[in-house]
């Protein structure tokens, strides 16, 4: 689902890495990438038009952030912007005050609109719902049987016209003719309806007719059925393959029948996917679910903010990043730089508020688990202990005051006392002010220029 322009994406960003600030050109280059990538992945122009144009308004007046380097500032401007193209906020079905919610769906055929159906109403009966489905597609000969066996498989019934009670049903069924209407779809849906009350189910899903391409007699249909059951929500479903056609379907859909939320369907193929990502800001309406399979399970909420996420691979880094500015202190980082600049030893107590910093921003593992790319690590970050840093924690707060500013007055005695304070051994005591001694050299011999210890012909 969107690779490519996710590969695309992520290697723009790779660029600003290590830059200090951001001129106009790195800006208009960045940008350029991004239009390169959005347009190759089949977004609409006007969309590709009015975003890039957003993020770099945005960059070159880049709002300044203590926390976040350049390149992290852009990530997060294209990253705001993506949700906005997306819709915003996440939309969800919105319930009928008086039962049955009207659910109607309409799309071309072939846009996965009848496995839709069943994935809903499997969906909703898992939070507790009792939905029914209407097979209203009387154009398709197998349509009504298709939904039929769909509605078994998420365990739903369906209200469908009875074979040979709808004039022509059979025959057309036998001559495999799916060009003629033979049945009356606005009569079925009424029906269909007044049935789920009847026996009180609380949403009704109404499956529509869909032709190969748009046609004037299809929004037609569409239009009536609509018409004759004000249905609370016109679903919308896409074929995100079908490139950039799905922008101009959109919006005849959006003219011819108008729909109040749209379905991207079949987003689990390798498509380039872009067109289905215009569709929201073209139509202006909300995307509210994704088809991801063929499978009745495979059905997501469609959230703006985490597909925008999935697209730039950047795990969960966002909210990475607000954690990082809510936990970062301004008070301590100036105190920190002062003593940096005025050559004092960072002391434990330093390390402690670092250590603190840290955990105000949750769980050293639930912190890289959200960093991109630590999916695949998922077995590693598992086996991480995060008991050592409560023992480390634990070791710095068994030392005195005095202890903790002057580590060198930390002698055998003391450490003895410390282990047995903290409940570790004395080697690991040993360990700690060892690699604490390590820190402060380096930090020593940073502040002259001359590169790290140890790492001969590192620029300083
Ligand atoms: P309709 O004509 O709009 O009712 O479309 P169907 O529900 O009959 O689906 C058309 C084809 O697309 C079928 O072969 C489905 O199995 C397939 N399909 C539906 N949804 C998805 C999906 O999310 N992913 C994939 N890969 N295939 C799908």
């Amino acid at each position: 689902m969107f690779t490519s322009l996710s590969d695309r994406l992520t290697a723009t960003f790779k660029n600003l890495r290590g830059k200090g600030r951001l001129s106009e050109s790195d800006v208009n280059a960045t940008i350029r990438d991004i239009r390169m990538a959005l347009l190759d992945a089949d977004v609409a122009l006007p969309v590709v038009k009015e975003f890039t144009h957003a993020v770099r308004e945005r960059a070159l007046g880049a709002e300044v952030s203590g926390a976040l380097n350049p390149a992290q500032q852009v990530v997060k401007i294209v990253n705001d912007e993506l949700v906005a193209i997306l819709g915003g906020q996440t939309r969800r079905i919105q319930f009928a005050k008086n039962p049955p919610t009207v659910i109607m769906l309409a799309g071309l055929q072939g846009s996965g609109k009848t496995t839709f159906a069943g994935k809903l109403a499997k969906w909703l009966k898992d939070q507790g719902h009792t939905p029914m489905l209407v097979a209203a597609d009387l154009q398709r000969p197998n349509a009504v049987t298709q939904l039929q066996v769909v509605g078994e498989r998420a365990g739903v019934p369906v209200f469908a016209p009875e074979r040979g009670n709808v004039a022509g049903y059979d025959a057309a069924v036998e001559s495999g003719e799916g060009t003629r209407s033979y049945g009356d779809p606005v009569t079925v849906s009424r029906q269909g309806i007044d049935e789920a009350r009847a026996r009180q189910h609380d949403v009704v899903i109404v499956d529509t007719a869909g032709r190969l391409a748009i046609d004037e007699a299809l929004m037609q249909q569409a239009a009536d059925i609509r018409a004759a059951i004000s249905p609370d929500e016109v679903l919308f479903v896409i074929d995100a393959m079908i490139g950039q056609a799905a922008v101009e379907t959109a919006q005849a859909f959006a003219e011819g029948v108008d729909f109040t939320g749209v379905v991207l369907g079949k987003l689990d193929g390798d498509a380039r996917g872009g067109a289905a990502l215009s569709v929201a800001k073209v139509t202006g309406r909300p995307i509210m679910f994704a088809s991801v399979g063929e499978q009745t399970k495979d059905i997501e909420v469609f959230h703006p903010d985490r597909m925008a996420s999935r697209i730039l691979d950047m795990g969960d880094v966002l909210t990475l990043i607000e954690q990082a500015e809510k936990a970062f202190d301004q008070r301590q980082a100036q105190e920190m730089t002062r003593k940096f600049l005025e050559e004092e030893d960072f002391t434990f107590d330093d390390f402690l508020q670092q250590m603190s910093a840290i955990k105000k921003m949750g769980s050293l593992k639930q912190m890289l688990g959200m960093m991109p790319g630590m999916g695949q690590m998922r077995a590693q970050l598992d086996s991480l202990d995060e008991r050592e840093f409560d023992r480390v924690e634990a070791m710095v707060r068994s030392m005195t005051p005095f202890e903790r500013t002057h580590p060198k007055q930390i002698n055998g005695s003391r450490r003895a006392r410390i282990a047995r304070g903290s409940g570790v051994s004395v080697s690991e005591v040993n360990q700690l002010l060892e690699r604490f001694t390590q820190a402060q050299k380096m930090m020593r011999s940073l502040r002259r220029g001359g590169g790290v210890p140890g790492m001969p012909g590192m620029p300083g």
